[in-house]
């Protein structure tokens, strides 16, 4: 019997269920207490149900759950990067950052991406599949038992896409900020798009709260060309229509990504352009100094450059932040990790032996900024990353 999995079903999906296999109806929230607030991992654990019912649930479900292959931590701010491994072999990464409110951790939604930035190392393989919603809940629970710290916002900003995985992750998003599960708010969650007009508009209807977040990273078409091919589908004049209705439904203040690249997004006239564009908007623009993208030919912007960049905006009535870098010491991109781990194993095929990344297990690696990684930039201009 082929077995069901049981975190990425929702409350009432569980109650019809347990029905169906003559459980009364309120082991449902037993379980699913289990599963979301205490997060365990076994059936064997869940101590108020019997031990029939217990084999019950496992001859009909499986629960899923993510192997760490390997962590890094950071010695100068404690942010930790999570490679993990899932059930089929594919590792997908997650990062925690501390912050003065708490703790942030930024996921995952798919397994490689299919859009195609020119700056980002998560695309560089193309897309493998969906997260479901289980593993994208299981990245937050395995971070928190890992660390012992409580996750309190989030960032959809990882590998993938969030808005091409679209019905697993609003799946996820409910299961998430349930009273019965970790109840987190969707105010504490930001959602990360490369422009997906569509499912922006789609989001609107949805009535979430959460911060919708655009990696914008250009002015004009000319420039967003250059870097992101979804541009040829949504150019940026339809993006920020459609950010202007999202607010006008939702009003929830937009944020835009911008990563400043030197010589190609970063100068004055790009920064007056930008003004221009975003004039009248309830809007707030994240400047992300990246690091130099060598087989891109891609340069980090000076410090005086990107103070300038900021105070054109500002003095145009933008406001703009510069993003604080964490994690510095262990700037490996996203989607590098992931990428260092499949050419690790596909170097060690011919021999079968294991990689030596896979090896490391739980818990294992920490500090392990020593191993190099080749620098790229992040998803979404993930902080720290680029
Ligand atoms: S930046 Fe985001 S949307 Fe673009 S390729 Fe990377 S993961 Fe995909």
């Amino acid at each position: 019997m082929e077995q069901r999995d049981i975190k990425s079903l929702t409350l009432s999906e569980l109650q019809r269920e347990f029905t169906g296999l003559g459980l009364q109806k309120f082991r449902a929230g037993q379980v699913y207490r289990w599963l979301h607030q205490k997060q365990v991992l076994s059936f064997e654990e869940m101590s108020n149900l019997s031990k029939d019912t217990r084999e019950l649930l496992k001859q009909h479900y499986r629960i899923t759950r993510l192997d760490i292959q390997r962590k890094l931590v950071s010695k100068l701010d404690g942010t930790v990067k999570f490679l993990y491994r899932l059930s089929d072999g594919e590792c997908v990464e997650s990062v925690l950052m501390q912050y003065k409110h708490g703790y942030s951790l930024c996921i995952s939604t798919q397994v490689g991406c299919r859009m195609g930035c020119k700056f980002c190392a998560s695309t560089l393989l193309g897309l493998k599949r969906n997260l479901e919603p289980s593993e994208m809940l299981e990245e937050i629970y395995t971070a928190q038992r890992e660390t012992g710290q409580k996750v309190s916002s989030l960032v959809l900003m990882g590998i993938g896409e969030p808005l091409d995985n679209y019905d697993n992750v609003l799946k996820f998003l409910g299961i998430l900020s349930s009273a019965d599960g970790m109840n987190l708010s969707l105010r504490h969650v930001s959602l990360s798009t490369c422009g997906l007009v569509d499912g922006i508009r789609r989001l609107q209807t949805e009535n979430l709260g959460l911060t919708l977040s655009i990696s914008l990273h250009a002015p004009n078409d000319a420039i967003r060309s250059q870097t992101m091919p979804v541009n040829a589908k949504w150019n940026v004049e339809a993006l920020l229509d459609a950010c202007r209705d999202y607010f006008a439904a939702t009003g929830r203040r937009i944020s835009f990504e911008y990563a400043l690249i030197a010589g190609v997004n970063d100068t004055d006239a790009c920064a007056r352009e930008l003004v221009h564009r975003l004039k009248g908007m309830i809007c707030h623009v994240n400047l992300i100094p990246v690091n130099a993208v060598a087989e891109r030919g891609f340069r980090r912007s000076s410090p005086q450059r990107i103070q300038s960049f900021q105070r054109i905006l500002q003095s145009g009535g933008v406001n703009a932040t510069v993003r604080r870098e964490l994690g510095s010491d262990i700037n490996a991109a996203c989607g590098q990790l992931r990428r260092d781990s499949i050419l690790h194993e596909g170097e060690a095929a011919p021999s079968k032996s294991p990689a030596p990344a896979a090896r490391t297990g739980k818990g294992a690696g920490a500090n392990d900024s020593s191993r190099k990684h080749r620098r790229g930039p992040g998803a979404h201009g993930k902080p720290g990353l680029l």
